[in-house]
């Protein structure tokens, strides 16, 4: 990415995906400029948790308000941002969603994490429970979803009572300044929540800041973040990348299993951290599936010139296509057929791929190990359950898979044997489901921490603090019985 100084301020070009022209300009904030905004954000966060939740909802509904007349505008940045995804259109609905999702449940996920009572231990003693949000929150976010994956934490992290500073990638910009606009409509929530702009090293001049860090991206970043904030000692949560499997049983139904697999493999141009990535299938049906997989991937179009017409877009970050052109190209070399796609088109400056299919791969190609990000569906044949097992869990990744098999029943019990944070059966691409109703925690290096999804997600920014009062005597040093242990030794 290019860039230029002017004066002492620092401007990086942003490329559009569509036409491959730098026609977006960022301001990089100077690390002094982060440290003023966090303490700003430090400074203002004490009213904020002061605030009874009833009064944060009151503020967060009022902005609710505002996105909700900006969604338009909203997803029309992220789609220039990213170039055109279907969902970057319903951003702003889905950033509705989050903020009217979190008004019901924050007060119901706090209130479950409270106690009040008396101890089980001492019954002389009752305990009560305060919560006490960290003060500032580092959110770091990818260029995949850019903003639907910087929300994700920001708006728990906010019903919480924790400021909240988000630096997003300086990839894809547009859609933080658009959502910023609505913020800034909101005087109490600008108070507590801002971005800063730039690339890793404003990451790291943000974890410097910060007293916690939720953090989305690739592995090697992730460990670069891990050991930033183990250096501070400070939580950091990290949503990490994935090499999400897919298993098709001998007796699943084709069509069905083809269309499942495909979408969930090619879906955003095979840009989503939950992607298939690779497709186990029995060999019985290895041909037909392969050949009907096949023929449903030539239908797939491309969303040029028109990113509102066709099915899949361009690469968001031009210098993803060449990791997926590297895999594509060792997996031939090393004896792969590539029955689909697998060039990269250059249309009016973007840079597309259609959905490439693959067959003859094998488990020492890194088509099948490491993250590829692009619409790949690299399939290999297995001979019985078991081994669809075992490849599917022979990887370091462990975010998601997906098993379509014959009956709902089976596609359960070879679920449940699957590394994964998230599995889903008969069908692929279904992590939205787990949204609001359940938490989960992904296996190996897919990531770290506590979940990001469910009630509890927004437990991450509490600290837990036990207040202890005695009503009964207090013990005496010289008689130190006050535990309710036995005087003397057992009968
Ligand atoms: P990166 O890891 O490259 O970047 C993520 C963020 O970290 C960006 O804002 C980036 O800034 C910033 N960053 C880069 N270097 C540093 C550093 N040294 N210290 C602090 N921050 C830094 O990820 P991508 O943006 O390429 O996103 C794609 C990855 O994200 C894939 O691996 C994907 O699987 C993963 N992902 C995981 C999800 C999950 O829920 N598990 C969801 C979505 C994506 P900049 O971009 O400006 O350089």
């Amino acid at each position: 990415m290019a860039s230029s100084v002017i004066a002492r301020e620092q401007v990086l070009d942003v490329r559009n995906p569509r036409t491959g022209q730098a026609d977006h300009r960022l301001v990089v904030t100077r690390a002094e400029e982060v440290a003023a905004k966090a303490a700003r954000l430090r400074d203002n966060q004490r009213e904020w948790a002061a605030m009874p939740l009833d009064a944060r909802c009151g503020v967060m509904g009022r902005w609710l308000g505002v996105v909700r007349r900006a969604a338009a505008d909203i997803g029309n940045a992220d789609a220039v941002d990213t170039g055109g995804c279907h969902t970057s259109y319903i951003q702003g609905f889905i950033t509705m969603a989050n903020i009217g999702g979190w008004i019901e449940d924050a007060g119901k996920a706090l209130d479950n994490y409270q106690f009040h009572g008396r101890s089980a231990v001492m019954p002389d003693v009752e305990v009560r429970t305060q919560l006490v949000p960290y003060s500032l929150v580092g959110v770091i976010s990818p260029w995949n979803a850019p903003l639907m994956l910087a929300m994700l934490d920001a708006i728990p992290a906010l019903f919480a009572g924790s400021a909240v500073l988000i630096k997003p990638s300086e990839v894809t910009p547009r859609v933080i300044e658009a959502i910023f606009e609505t913020v800034r409509e909101v005087p109490e929530l600008a108070a507590v929540f801002d971005y800063v702009a730039g690339a890793g090293d404003v990451g790291q001049a943000v974890i410097e800041e910060v007293d916690l860090v939720c953090f989305t991206g690739s592995v090697p970043t992730g460990r670069k973040v891990a050991v930033a904030c183990a250096q501070r000692l400070i939580p950091c949560f990290l949503e990490l990348g994935g090499k999400d499997p897919a298993i098709v049983t001998a007796d699943a139904d084709l069509e069905r299993a083809a269309t499942a697999v495909l979408r969930g493999a090619v879906y955003a141009t095979g840009q989503v951290c939950y992607s298939t990535e690779r497709v186990y299938v029995h060999e019985s049906i290895h041909d037909e599936f392969v050949a009907l997989l096949a023929q449903k991937a030539r239908h797939v179009r491309l969303n040029t010139p028109d990113p509102r017409a066709g099915h899949i877009g361009p690469f968001t970050f031009a210098p993803q296509a060449d990791i997926v052109l590297r895999h594509l190209e060792e997996a031939k070399s090393a004896g792969a057929q590539v029955l689909t796609g697998g060039e990269i088109e250059n249309h009016d400056g973007g840079l597309y791929m259609r959905p490439t299919v693959l067959t003859g791969v094998t488990h020492d190609m890194a088509i099948m190990r490491e993250e590829t990000f692009g619409p790949c569906v690299p399939v290999m044949a297995y001979s019985d359950i078991d081994e669809a097992i075992r490849l599917a869990n022979d990887t370091q990744f462990g975010l998601t898979a997906s098993v379509i098999a014959g009956n709902e029943e089976d596609a359960l019990a070879i679920g449940r044997q699957i590394n994964a944070g998230a599995v889903f059966l008969q069908d692929t691409f279904l992590t939205f489901g787990k949204m609001r109703t359940v938490g989960t925690h992904s296996f190996g290096f897919s990531g770290l921490g506590g979940s990001r999804t469910g009630l509890d997600s927004i437990l991450r920014f509490v600290r837990r603090k036990a207040l202890m009062t005695q009503h009964g005597a207090v013990a005496d040093i010289q008689d130190d019985h006050h535990l309710g242990a036995p005087k003397g030794p057992p009968q």
